[in-house]
């Protein structure tokens, strides 16, 4: 009988393993420095979404765990990991609540939303990109996201009020009125508000008293393009 030959591992192994420290790393970079990411839940589910599966073509293997954003097809991109960490960290999405996203493009920022949240409501104008995000959600396994290929600045009117809504695409500044309506008492909404080519994060909090505005960092983000919204080009 033939002595079995020592078999070197799987590749496909070797790689999960590589990603999984690749992510690792990136969770740790997230979460030092200046512009550090401190809330633990959210930095547990940028551990645990796999964003190589949310990023395209030949980006995917090498560039999928830089702290860069990177581009997805229909003059998209899915968000740099810092953004996405620090947008939901302002967010402080918990587990018992409801929350709308405006601008699906990969499905990245939903998943994590998805670990963090109830249920995630998310919309996104462009049907591919809607079609492709659905498809990495339905793989990854999630039951508690929706995604509606439709435009947001309407917001999702017969889900509402939501505890939580991210926007994720560069607002016009006041934001969208129905998005504003669409917010629940004590309810929370972070987007990304300013002109098309520079935007400053803003917190909003809705109160029994009106609206509280807090402002944070400044990003670029794609336009939010719609009715209510920036013309498309
Ligand atoms: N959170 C996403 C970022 C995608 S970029 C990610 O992590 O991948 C912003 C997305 O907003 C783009 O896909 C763009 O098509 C979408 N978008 C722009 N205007 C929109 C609108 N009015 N309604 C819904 N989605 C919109």
């Amino acid at each position: 009988m033939m002595t079995p030959m020592l078999r070197t591992p799987e590749p496909r192994i070797v790689q999960g393993d590589d990603r999984r420290l690749a992510r690792e790393r990136m969770v740790r970079q997230l979460s030092e420095g200046e512009h550090a990411v401190r809330d633990r839940r959210v930095l547990e589910a940028m551990r645990k979404v796999p964003r190589h599966l949310f990023v395209t073509g030949q980006h995917m293997t090498k560039q999928a765990y830089g702290d860069f954003a990177l581009p997805i097809g229909h003059r998209q991109t899915i968000s740099q990991p810092w953004v996405v960490a620090r947008m939901s960290e302002l967010l402080d999405a918990g587990p018992d609540h409801k929350v709308l996203e405006i601008g699906t493009g990969s499905g990245y920022q939903t998943a994590i939303l998805a670990h963090l949240a109830r249920f995630v409501f998310s919309m996104e104008r462009i049907g591919a990109l809607s079609r492709e995000a659905i498809g990495r959600i339905r793989t990854l396994g999630f039951e508690n996201v929706k995604i509606q290929a439709f435009d947001g600045t309407v917001g999702w009117t017969g889900v509402a009020p939501f505890d939580r809504i991210l926007v994720t695409a560069a607002t016009p500044s006041p934001v969208p009125k129905p998005l504003l309506e669409q917010l629940a008492e004590g309810g929370r909404m972070v987007v990304p508000e300013g002109d098309r080519e520079r935007q400053r994060l803003i917190r909003y909090t809705k109160t029994a008293h009106g609206l509280e505005r807090e402002a944070f960092e400044a990003v670029v983000f794609v336009p939010l393009i719609g009715r209510l919204g920036w013309q498309e080009e």
